[in-house]
């Protein structure tokens, strides 16, 4: 009798070890505790190296965290956005610090500096293009005064010499007259250059 009571609390007790054991599930999740651990240390890490000016160790840092981890932490996207102006990557600093005004507004920690760092990419990025174009030598019209011949008249690109522009509105055709050119539909060369850099101001 004593034997046998014996033998089934030790089966009892053995019931319970097993039944106490993580589970698959449980491993995995730990597991994935684990690896985000390391992600944001790596991240923090980063940000040490970016403080440092070290931004291209930084840039690696931030890179290995977006690339494995799960969803990025609006966080990253400031820092990795700050860490991109620096490194002078501007489409990208814009790209990430825009995501993360759209996430904090203008309440978040990094709001302000955010936004200040914006305006400098979006400078820095426009100028960038512009520099571009110069370097690959694109010959642009505008740049030019184009002589229009002898008789110092064009037809007026915008109404096509018509004198009337029509603009579809919800109530059908709106009529209006052109406000560039004379009542022939003509421009002076002089009105023509100026109309295609975008300085001739309207007559009416
Ligand atoms: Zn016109």
């Amino acid at each position: 009798m004593r034997h046998t009571i014996f033998i089934f609390l030790l089966i009892l007790v053995a019931i319970q070890t097993y039944a106490q054991r993580p589970t698959v599930e449980e491993y995995k999740m730990q597991q994935e505790q684990l690896k985000k651990s390391a992600l944001l240390r790596e991240l923090d890490s980063g940000v040490y190296y970016m403080d440092l000016e070290a931004y291209a160790t930084a840039d690696t840092k931030f890179r290995h965290v977006l690339e494995n981890i799960k969803s990025v932490p609006s966080d990253l996207t400031f820092y990795f956005g700050k860490n991109s102006f620096y490194l002078k990557k501007y489409k990208q600093s814009i790209d990430w610090l825009t995501k993360y005004i759209q996430l904090k507004g203008t309440n978040g920690q990094y709001s302000e500096e955010s936004a200040s760092l914006l305006k400098l990419a979006e400078t820095e990025y426009l100028k960038e293009k512009s520099n571009e174009r110069q370097k690959a030598g694109e010959v642009l019209s505008s740049n030019y005064d184009i002589d229009c011949g002898p008789s110092g008249k064009v037809t007026c690109p915008v109404c096509k010499g018509d004198h009337v522009v029509i603009k579809k509105t919800a109530f059908g055709s709106e009529y209006t007259t052109c406000s560039y050119c004379n009542e022939h539909g003509l421009l002076t060369c002089e009105q023509y250059n100026l109309l295609l850099r975008g300085e001739l101001k309207k007559a009416n």
